[in-house]
């Protein structure tokens, strides 16, 4: 949606900076995903980057639970999962510049100096790093002909490893021009159960630490449990030195989509508006208020059951929390979900298991190793048996295969490779390409594939169409030796990828609702317009027996 430069008085791209205060996990997110919707919806062309200022070179070799969901773009970047939030606010699809890591800027630096493209000269964080965090955002917002881009940058201020971003935003300021540059600071104002009173102090400290390094926040949110009281407002306005009607309230509502209307109704586009020097602007809100309302207006409840292996931190699957409440909104449904231990399921007995029994629906979502795929594959075979709308997505996919393998078809010994490297009967196995890669990082089969769908399947009735291109994040694939043989026993593979070669969707008939996919529908979620087999599972759940 490209709507006009014209509202951008001096033609010049705008830069937004994020930063946060107090402690980690804020939100800052989605309240930079909501500055970046305003902006959106006044006609703006907008975008979003997230730095995180972690060494690692991107976010593909870390921990889902300590780190939350690997994010992963259409052109196969593994980022950070800020990157959905902006995707699903702006309905927009980035790539994977649009995450940058300190291991990514040096990394580039490097190979820079070892190239000989420094000239001699000795090669430092000021001026040579920031230089390139610089350029790196420049580019961006020429290439995409951008109004606005909005910068997040990770962690809180005071963190060693964030200086470097912060400078390079300081300069930025210098060199862009004071009109160009707005400086958001997030901070968070606790409530002490026995005073009862909104604190300010953390507030105080934290943009006293953002001074210190040159930095002077234009404007403040300030996320808290209720709204912020007219006290706190003039304190904080007062010892931080920002005028009142910059100081924001981000308090806690039902939906995430609701932000960017808080934020709104406290005025922050005429601020925006005349910082950044733009023209008049006006928030068309479309179907936005709508979208965000369908989110807490609900008939009835839908119970899910998702039963993974990283559980413990459901930030591990948020995209597919997300893509259960697209679809459970705009379908009148509320969304209870049940986060279940896969491992749980090991070793179940008929008693244990059927506690599954009061979910409308299971879905298993993607993982990686041993440890809790039995679970899985007991689960896979729970749900079949006992007539559950299931979904399985990537790992979920291939260990429903497992599932049915040796439950239905009677190949006792079935499994994936993953889990058993020397099963005698494969019927998941190692992708042949994968078999010469030795690193890591970034070597998983990524991002977009076309799948064409075979017609007259329930895939092809789920997506009115005979082909979709969806993400993908995976090294094993189900083995087509084993095609007729599960087919045979009534198995439907319904969706191909790359020649044939590659099979990405499964269903049973005879089912309420028993679908499996390699492929990461949760990605192309879309608050108003769920992925298409997220509301189909949820539809089916929702039917109740
Ligand atoms: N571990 C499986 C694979 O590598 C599934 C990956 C996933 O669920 N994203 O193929």
């Amino acid at each position: 949606m490209r709507l006009t430069r014209n509202k951008v008085k001096d033609h010049h791209i705008k830069y937004i900076f994020v930063t946060g205060g107090v402690l980690s996990g804020l939100g800052k997110g989605v309240i930079s995903s909501s500055i970046g919707k305003i902006l959106q919806l006044t006609g703006l062309n907008v975008s979003c980057v997230k730095i995180d200022p972690y060494v690692n070179y991107d976010a593909g070799t870390m921990n889902p639970v300590a780190h939350g969901e690997v994010f992963v773009t259409c052109d196969g970047g593994e980022c950070d999962m800020d990157i959905g939030n902006y995707e699903r606010f702006l309905n927009i699809e980035l790539s994977r510049d649009h995450n940058i890591t300190t291991g990514r800027i040096y990394s580039e630096v490097i190979d820079d100096e070892r190239q000989g493209k420094y000239l001699g000269q000795c090669v430092q964080i000021i001026p040579h790093v920031t230089d390139a965090i610089k350029n790196k955002l420049r580019k961006i917002s020429i290439q995409e002909d951008l109004d606005i881009l909005v910068i997040e940058c990770g962690g809180t201020v005071g963190d060693i490893e964030s200086l470097p971003f912060l400078e390079a935003f300081r300069q930025m300021k210098l060199e862009e021009g004071d009109y160009n540059t707005l400086f958001v600071h997030v901070t968070l104002a606790p409530i002490l159960d026995v005073v009862g009173e909104q604190k300010t102090k953390p507030t105080q400290h934290s943009v006293q630490e953002l001074r210190r390094i040159g930095i002077n926040p234009d404007l403040l949110v300030i996320r808290c449990k209720n709204i912020l009281s007219d006290d706190a407002r003039r304190k904080i306005s007062l010892f931080a030195n920002v005028n009142s009607n910059c100081v924001f309230s981000c308090h806690d509502v039902k939906s995430i989509f609701l932000v960017p209307e808080i934020l709104a109704e406290q005025g922050i586009v005429s601020i925006i508006d005349n910082k950044l020097s733009l023209q008049n602007l006006f928030i068309k809100w479309s179907n936005w208020k709508l979208i965000a309302k369908s989110f807490s207006e609900y008939s009835k409840e839908v119970y899910v059951a998702i039963v993974g292996k990283y559980v413990s931190l459901p930030d591990s699957y948020v995209s597919v929390y997300q893509s259960l409440s697209h679809a459970a909104a705009k379908l009148g449904n509320k969304l209870e979900v049940a986060w279940i231990d896969s491992e749980k399921f090991d070793t179940p007995t008929k008693e244990k298991i059927s506690v599954l029994k009061k979910f409308d629906g299971i879905l298993i979502p993607g993982g990686f190793g041993k440890r809790g795929s039995e679970g899985i594959i007991n689960v896979a075979n729970f749900a079949r048996e006992a007539n559950i709308p299931f979904l399985g997505i990537c790992f979920g996919f291939q260990l429903s295969i497992v599932s049915f393998a040796r439950n239905v078809c009677g190949i006792v010994n079935a499994n994936s490779t993953e889990i058993d490297p020397n099963t005698c009967d494969p019927v998941v196995e190692f992708m042949p390409e994968q078999k010469t890669i030795n690193n890591m990082g970034g070597t998983m089969r990524l991002g977009s594939h076309k799948i064409l769908i075979n017609s007259n399947t329930l895939a092809s009735k789920i997506y009115s169409n005979n082909f979709i291109i969806r993400r993908h994040r995976h090294r094993f694939e189900f083995n087509k030796n084993y095609l007729s043989v599960l087919s045979k026993n009534g198995m439907i593979l319904s969706g191909f990828s790359d020649n044939e070669k590659r099979t990405e969707i499964l269903e049973i008939p005879n089912h309420k609702f028993y679908f499996a996919v390699q492929y990461h529908a949760e990605f192309d979620s879309r608050p108003g317009k769920p992925e298409q087999a997220f509301e189909a599972f949820i539809q089916n759940a929702s039917l109740k027996s």
